[in-house]
């Protein structure tokens, strides 16, 4: 085959997917519309044996969505062997038609945007906004990775000494194991199977448990859109099915997205394995930070520091945890950070004046309540919001921290943290924040324009962002993932992702 170019691989001709003007009336009314057609009911199963079936409730007002039938382990050698005997015939299937394959599911996303818009409202807690920015991710990754895919078809020839002839080609690599978390129940877990799946991998995905009847959607979606069933395989369940499945011995590779004791317990299941050695493709937390210094545009700095710490009501791995303000305008920003925090409303995600929705379970806003309550009892609470009753819902909180260094831990909600500078210390507070061994995204809020480069050259992130909120990477663009304690890379997204799906195999022929 045609070696496709570096501009090729790298920029993909494609578009990210169009969004929707809320100010458009007619646009607005036709998306709630397909919302409000959406009909259950809503059922996930695994491919394989099933234990008994439970309720999925909402973590909206508790009310069932959905029923899943949970993977019976003793089940799960059997789905592991049906997708190791599904790998080779799909493997051999050109790139071009696995790729035509994704850009199908892409187009059939959108085209049945209502139903997965609903499931993102009730079942992960969303609002319309961020609903419609996972969806649109969802079908960007399929495309962007469908882009990217020749890199999988490619055969490169490389020099060597006359009378032999040397070629480089990629294959995939066997059954990856795909284990996708609760936040981004639809872009996470359709972007680690679509980017397995087109690289010629079968797969077997763990959604994950509070989330199962979106993943388990986007499954009979690519299904219809041509994988073969027993290419991708549904595993719905908790932590034992996700352990089984690292666990047999035919998982040829594992991608993972959620905290890092679940990544660092994987990698050591992963070692602990006889046989064939597999990589771990991980993307998990951070304690995010931002640096406001004294030359920062105030309102501007209110309008990131919300968005990134609140939007999604904080549960994304990007969102914002620690606020480090210089001295000098500390008490002005946090007064008007305040100020702009009591004008959020929290409440039903489906009511559009809403700003922040659920947190995703009764167990995470019990933890988060605890934070909360024991900052509140430190003296440390400098505001919190109130929540109405029903749902799992936690307000936005603002905490002080006497230093940086008082927070080494992902606290995963509508909480922020607050520290201050003093002028000289900026390099100290960049090691402080390094120091915690994250390095997920970073923000800079300055006028300064060589601290801009300085943050650009050396802050402890894989996603740095300067002026602007620190969340909502967008698919081609900024491709997303961190490294040290947040993740392995390759990022998601970018360039070099599928690369690691990819066995690489060299043949030397003396002609
Ligand atoms: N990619 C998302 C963002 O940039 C975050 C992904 C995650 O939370 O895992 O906001």
């Amino acid at each position: 085959p045609r070696l496709p170019s570096p501009s090729e691989i790298y920029q993909p001709q494609r578009a990210n997917s169009k969004g929707v003007e809320f100010g458009d009336r007619q646009a607005l009314a036709a998306l709630r519309g397909s919302i409000a057609a959406a009909r259950g009911p809503f059922m996930a199963r695994p491919a394989g044996g099933a234990t008994k079936v439970r309720a999925v409730t909402s973590p909206v007002d508790g009310a069932a969505v959905g029923e899943v039938a949970e993977t019976e382990e003793a089940a799960i050698r059997d789905m592991m062997a049906a997708a190791a005997r599904a790998f080779p015939s799909w493997n051999r299937t050109g790139v071009e038609a696995r790729a035509g394959i994704l850009k199908r599911a892409a187009d059939l996303l959108e085209a049945r945007r209502g139903v997965f818009l609903a499931l993102l409202q009730i079942e992960a807690g969303k609002t319309l906004d961020d609903a419609l920015a996972e969806l649109r991710e969802a079908a960007d990754m399929c495309r962007y990775y469908a882009g990217q895919a020749r890199l999988a078809g490619a055969e490169i020839r490389l020099p060597g000494p006359t009378g032999e002839d040397n070629r480089l080609r990629y294959e995939g690599r066997g059954v990856f194991v795909c284990i996708s978390p609760w936040n981004f129940p639809l872009a996470i877990f359709l972007g680690q199977v679509a980017a397995a799946l087109v690289t010629g991998n079968a797969v077997v995905a763990k959604p994950a448990e509070q989330t199962p009847l979106i993943a388990a959607q986007a499954v009979a979606l690519l299904h219809e859109a041509g994988v073969p069933r027993a290419a991708l395989q549904l595993a719905p369940g908790a932590g034992n099915i996700g352990a089984a499945l690292v666990a047999d011995p035919r998982t040829a590779g594992v991608v993972f997205t959620g905290a890092v004791e679940v990544a660092q317990h994987i990698n050591r299941a992963l070692a602990a394995r006889d046989g064939a050695l597999a990589p771990l493709i991980a993307e998990t937390g951070g304690v995010n930070a931002m640096i406001v210094d004294s030359t920062a545009l105030i309102e501007q700095v209110v309008d990131d520091v919300l968005a990134s710490a609140f939007r999604s009501a904080g549960q994304r791995c990007s969102a914002l945890r620690l606020l480090c303000v210089q001295e000098d305008i500390a008490a002005v920003v946090i007064e008007r950070l305040i100020g702009a925090a009591k004008e959020l409303r929290i409440g039903d995600p489906r009511d559009l004046g809403v700003h922040v929705g659920p947190v995703i379970d009764a167990d995470a806003k019990e933890k988060l309540d605890r934070h909360v309550a024991e900052a509140r009892a430190a003296g440390r609470l400098l505001y919190c919001g109130e929540a109405p009753q029903g749902g799992c819902f936690v307000a936005p909180a603002i905490i002080r921290l006497a230093r940086v260094g008082d927070l080494r831990q992902e606290i995963f909600g509508p909480v922020l943290h607050v520290a201050t500078w003093r002028a000289g210390r900026f390099d100290a507070l960049i090691e402080e924040i390094e120091a915690g061994g994250y390095g997920l995204t970073f923000g800079l809020e300055t006028r300064i324009e060589t601290r801009m480069q300085a943050v650009a050259r050396s802050a402890p992130a894989g996603n740095i962002y300067i002026n602007r909120n620190m969340i909502g990477a967008v698919v081609g663009s900024q491709p997303f993932g961190g490294f040290g304690l947040s993740g392995t890379g390759p990022k998601a997204g970018g360039p070099d992702y599928l690369r690691r799906f990819l066995r690489e195999i060299t043949v030397t022929t003396n002609t």
